[in-house]
């Protein structure tokens, strides 16, 4: 077997007397996708901001691409600078273009020179297919841009997986396609992934695996058909059945 892209062992957060995730373990191999669902308030997003620290977790390991990223020794913006995160609200910094966006980080956080790091924003807008989009204000965009824009950004990082929570749940239906195509591109190129996402059909067809979360535990997972397609827990039937 490989070594795992993201492992999680035995991870619980506690939020003060509000136990949230109740002993989580995950595997995660290089270039597969993993979708999460499951109801409001299950863990899933603590789960996501305890992979890349953005929460600290209460007990349990999590380790990306081999590194125990929980050490207490561990370089937490090293760490970060590994993973790109993507949130349901895209938080651009309005002021700025769109180019900028994706430049600045690149300076502030790699240290790129600005060459260099234009270099890469255009290719990154490239890929998610907003080049024309390099000096418009996000304010411009419409909201399905803006999250590809956020998708760009956090590419243009290098990271070595991706992050997704809930990518498409503030867009308008019809700008939900536009997101979830470019997601498509980066799992076929081999991007390893953790989706947050109601998105069932995303899920069955993208996929490699489904985990159904419920009450902070993982109630059942496996392949996307399975899960999604054939649930074999009673609560990932409910689940379905009030979502689909
Ligand atoms: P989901 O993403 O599945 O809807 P969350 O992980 O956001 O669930 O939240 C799970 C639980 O953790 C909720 O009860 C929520 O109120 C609580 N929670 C999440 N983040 C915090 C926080 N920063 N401080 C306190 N409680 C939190
Ligand atoms: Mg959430």
């Amino acid at each position: 077997m490989p070594q795992p892209e993201i492992e999680i062992r035995g991870l619980h957060k506690s939020f003060g007397d509000n136990h949230v995730l109740r002993g989580i373990d995950l595997e995660v191999a290089r270039g597969d996708v993993v979708c999460v669902i499951g109801p409001s308030g299950s863990g899933k997003s603590t789960l996501l901001r305890c992979v890349n620290l953005l929460e600290e977790p209460s007990e349990g390991q999590v380790f990306v691409g081999g590194t125990e990223v929980t050490d207490i020794e561990v370089d937490i913006d090293a760490v970060r600078r590994r993973i790109g995160m993507v949130f349901q609200q895209f938080n651009l910094f309005p002021h700025v273009t769109v180019t900028e966006n994706l430049v600045l980080p690149q300076r502030r956080v790699l240290r790129r020179g600005k060459a260099e790091a234009t270099k890469v924003a255009r290719e990154n807008l490239e890929r998610v297919g907003l080049a024309d989009k390099a000096d418009a204000y996000p304010a411009q965009l419409s909201g399905g841009q803006q999250q590809r824009v956020a998708i760009a950004r956090a590419l243009s990082m290098g990271p070595e997986v991706m992050l997704f929570d809930e990518p498409t749940s503030a867009l308008d239906p019809e700008l939900v396609g536009d997101v979830l195509a470019v997601m498509r591109v980066l799992a076929s190129e081999g991007m390893t992934m953790m989706v947050v996402t109601h998105e069932m059909s995303f899920a069955r067809e993208v996929a490699d695996r489904v985990v159904f979360m419920d009450g902070g535990v993982i109630v059942e997972e496996g392949p996307a058909a399975q899960v999604v397609g054939d649930p074999r827990h009673p609560r990932t039937r409910h689940f379905l059945d009030r979502i689909l």
